[in-house]
């Protein structure tokens, strides 16, 4: 079995690279060795050489650019910019774009790693990639966003591609620069519109992307709650930390199942209604440009106090690192479904085990954004548009064929989930990696 293919690929690789690429785990800092711990935990039970283990935690291919942009007044400024290609052993690299302050290489790293094993649990054909700008997108104008994503594409158009690496949305980027990035490729390439997705549904897009992380969160609380005996989605209380396009998404759609939405937050506030918030008022009162926190049928709240507002299910939708050990002793909720990417550390991880507090991992409870991507992308090969019903049919497929995947695993080998996910993926990539050859 994989034990097997791990000795051949061991005695494929020599030496030389080992040592190297140790020292480089030993250097990296926070994101990338937080996600390889977790990854570890896996690799942990399946008993793959060293060899095999260095390759899987460590990305193939990184690019690292500026981005010089003229800004409306006149002035030069340059962005720090970065694409990271983790692994394409199982078809072409997938990943989101995040423009965001905090985002360094560091940061694309671990999340390009994440992308390789959600790919491999949702069992759609594509490696794991990242991309990323370090940039807070609200100090610029629509204008200068523009350049700068057209700069971008510029930079990175020789590693991506329709069947090479196709980027997506992630933290502050939408469907209007997928539109920018579609055009800019196509005039260096021509007409491209697979390389990239997340697009606007009038210019290649899929019907049911926008929504699609949030719906797919959905299912996966649905099937997790259906496994735990814990009742419906309407059965619960939800809090949710972060009400960008997962948050607002998922809030709308457990809301709409009869779900009470007791606390939710943004970058700036947060509010809190016992008997749960209106959503699709909510929504109405944030689409006529005032703030989540002036939302009258919500109390105020601090947002450092969110996470452990008292619910049945929490769902951090926001950035990575916020449940960390000391947050992970006060929550106050029987599962947590990491609709964020990596928005628990390992330190977390390990108190909320202790806690007896359910996790249901990010690589599984967000992979409904990147699986409608494929659907997408799929479309764009087909010339053809699906029905929304046929895509969200089709992804709540997926979402249940992937939980009866790692619930088996965390059943067979009594593992928590997050390590059964891992398991699922490191299984799918190996295979491939070592029936494809190293020739
Ligand atoms: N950025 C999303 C994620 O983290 C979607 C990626 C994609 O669609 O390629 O999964």
């Amino acid at each position: 079995g994989a034990q097997q293919m791990g000795s051949a690929v061991c005695r494929l690789l020599n030496g030389q690279g080992l040592a190297a690429s140790l020292s480089q785990l030993r250097h990296a800092s926070s994101h990338a060795e937080n996600t390889n711990k977790f990854l570890r935990e896996a690799l942990n039970r399946l008993d793959y050489p060293e060899k095999l283990q260095n390759l899987l935690l460590t990305p193939r291919r990184e690019m690292s650019v500026e981005l010089v942009v003229q800004m409306d007044d006149g002035q030069i400024e340059v962005f720090n910019a970065y694409r990271v290609q983790h692994n394409n052993a199982r078809g072409p690299y997938k990943g989101g774009l995040r423009y965001h302050p905090q985002v360094d290489l560091d940061d694309v790293r671990s999340l390009a790693s994440l992308m390789t094993w959600k790919t491999a649990v949702m069992d759609i054909p594509y490696g794991g990639a990242k991309g990323g700008v370090t940039v807070d997108p609200r100090k610029l104008s629509e204008r200068e966003l523009e350049k700068m994503t057209r700069k971008l594409v510029v930079a990175i158009k020789e590693i991506i591609g329709t069947y090479e690496d196709i980027p997506a949305p992630d933290m502050n980027t939408d469907a209007k620069v997928m539109a920018w990035f579609f055009d800019e490729y196509s005039k260096y390439k021509g007409f491209s519109p697979g390389v990239v997705t997340g697009k606007p549904v009038y210019l290649h897009g899929s019907l049911g992307r926008e929504a699609a992380t949030g719906r797919g969160t959905t299912f996966a609380i649905r099937e997790l709650l259906k496994a735990m005996h814990m009742g419906k989605l309407g059965d619960q209380k939800y809090v949710i930390q972060g009400f960008g396009n997962v948050g607002a998404w998922a809030a709308q759609l457990l809301w709409e199942a009869g779900g009470k939405v007791v606390a939710v937050s943004d970058v700036a506030g947060a509010i809190a209604n016992e008997n749960g918030l209106d959503i699709g008022a909510l929504r109405r009162h944030m689409s006529s440009g005032k703030t989540l926190a002036s939302f009258p049928d919500g109390a105020p709240l601090r947002k450092e106090d969110i996470l452990a507002f008292p619910c049945d299910v929490l769902i951090p939708a926001a950035i990575g690192g916020v449940i960390g050990p000391d947050m992970a002793a006060k929550l106050q909720c029987k599962v947590v479904v990491e609709a964020a990417n990596g928005p628990t550390t390992p330190e977390g991880d390990l108190v909320l085990r202790d806690r007896g507090i359910t996790v249901l991992p990010d690589i599984y409870t967000n992979g409904g954004g990147v699986t409608v991507s494929f659907f997408e992308w799929v479309q764009n090969l087909q010339n053809f548009k699906w029905e929304e019903e046929d895509v969200n049919r089709k992804l709540d497929r997926k979402m249940t064929d992937a939980f009866t995947a790692l619930w088996t695993v965390h059943r067979e080998m009594a593992v928590p989930l997050r390590t059964a996910a891992f398991v699922v993926a490191l299984q799918r990539v190996t295979r491939a990696e070592v029936h494809r050859g190293f020739d």
